[in-house]
């Protein structure tokens, strides 16, 4: 039945990416007491219900799990010159992102792809050098499933069933069919039904009631032997996978589905996947900048980046008019696009008053951490005739960098003066300017 075996490997570091985002994240969950319509759940199988979600056992072993993608349908409703799962998505057919999704899971070992005999140059192009075994469907979806089934090494364990044209399908997902699988005998996502549900024509002649009905998705996991007596018992024509083990009695247990893991059916999905493949691929590095300034007063001392420096006048403010810490403060909030210093500590609130200003810095670095986010970098500028900055800049870097949580290496601070010109010429008051880059995690 093989029509070829193409070798290579979807590359080491795509399989590294793989692992690294199965260890980040958690293991299974299940939707408990929700069934497909026709209840083949055990209750007493499934982990109790904690608000929908729920860890599935640390300690279960890993299957040897294969990837059945099945891509041997025309795709009608998506018109175009070629099947839909051979169209471009972002620069790449449909099926390539498939794949990719799959073959990259650590869990997968092997990729089938069943396709229709005409497309055979398509399958080509979309596979590259991907490992991956491809085998000509037949002439019905269930026919497609079983060259499939048939294809499958003999250490293969359990089998992900999927629609080549669910491109975006998440590691999670899979992740969460495969822990489904520890405990039953199918398991597949499922998202559940939150519209209302109106049976009718050109008029609603009736509300269907929507509990505990779900919106199937793939990959709809099976355990090897099973899905094969399933499709052999089975005859007529079934809309998917979990259809035909129903009909062999195998309890089939609903995993989370995922809005993005959506089935490219009309025109409009393409550039809503786009749309998603884009946010997922844009890497979130932000630059923030800030500006502050103080004016002279009376006094003995002024406080710059956290360090106090004994001067013949003190800066004027509502806290300890620190500009420098001031200026990095708003770059970090400006990098976030969550406010300035001023929305955060009003000057009107006296509880500011005489405020240390590491108190405000430490609350942005607080939110940058929160929203996910590294400090990669800070780079501030004092600008003033007197004091003098050079002598100072060592301890107020590493002062800044004791703040902001990093290496001084990623600290900078530096000054210059405005040639006599100006406010800070005239020795008024004192300027500082800020930039920082900030990193999402
Ligand atoms: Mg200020």
């Amino acid at each position: 039945m093989r029509l070829d075996r193409y070798y290579g490997d979807l590359g080491k570091s795509a399989k590294a990416i793989g692992l690294l985002i199965a260890q980040m994240q958690p293991s299974a969950c299940f939707l408990g007491e929700t069934t497909w319509g026709v209840t083949n759940i055990v209750p007493s199988q499934l982990s109790p219900y904690q608000g929908g979600m729920t860890n599935a056992a640390p300690s279960a072993r890993p299957f040897h799990a294969a990837a059945l993608i099945v891509a041997a349908g025309r795709g009608a409703r998506m018109g175009g010159d070629i099947p839909k799962q051979y169209q471009s998505l972002l620069g790449k057919p449909v099926l390539s992102h498939t794949i990719q999704a799959l073959g990259c899971h650590p869990a997968v070992a092997e990729v089938i792809v069943v396709h229709h005999p005409d497309d055979t140059a398509l399958l080509a192009a979309s596979v590259g050098d991907c490992m991956v075994t491809c085998v000509p469907g037949g002439d019905t979806r269930d026919a497609s499933v079983k060259a499939g089934l048939a294809a499958l090494s003999e250490t293969a364990e359990v089998v992900l069933i999927h629609d080549a044209a669910r491109p975006l399908v998440s590691a999670q997902v899979i992740d969460d069919v495969l822990a489904g699988l520890q405990t039953h005998r199918g398991a597949a996502p499922g998202l559940e039904v939150t519209d209302a549900l109106w049976r009718g024509r050109a008029i609603v002649s009736n509300i269907e009631p929507r509990s505990n009905l779900h919106r199937a998705q793939t990959p709809q996991g099976f355990h090897i032997s099973d899905i094969r007596a399933a499709h052999t018992a089975f005859s007529g024509s079934a809309a998917d996978d979990v259809e035909v083990a129903l009909a062999h009695g195998l309890d089939i247990a609903i995993t989370q589905g995922d809005e993005d893991n959506l089935k490219l059916t009309r025109p409009g999905d393409f550039a809503r996947a786009e749309r998603i493949l884009k946010a997922r691929k844009m890497i979130d590095i932000r630059t923030g900048n800030g500006f502050d300034v103080h004016r002279f007063g009376p006094g003995d001392h002024v406080i710059l980046a956290g360090i106090r420096i004994p001067h013949s006048r003190a800066l004027q403010g509502h806290s300890d008019a620190d500009v420098g810490l001031h200026s990095v403060t708003d770059a970090i909030y400006g990098a976030l696009a969550k406010g300035d210093i001023g929305q955060h500590f009003p000057p009107s609130d006296p509880q500011w008053k005489g405020m240390q200003s590491d108190v405000f810095l430490t609350h942005a670095v607080d939110l940058a951490e929160s929203d996910g986010f590294a400090i990669t970098h800070a780079d501030l500028t004092l600008i003033c005739e007197h004091p003098k900055i050079g002598p100072h800049s060592p301890a107020m870097r590493t002062e800044l960098a004791r703040l902001l949580r990093i290496d001084m290496s990623r600290v900078s601070v530096k000054a210059t003066t405005s040639e006599r010109l100006g406010f800070t010429g005239r020795e008024e008051g004192i300027a500082a300017l800020a930039t920082v880059t900030l990193v999402k995690l």
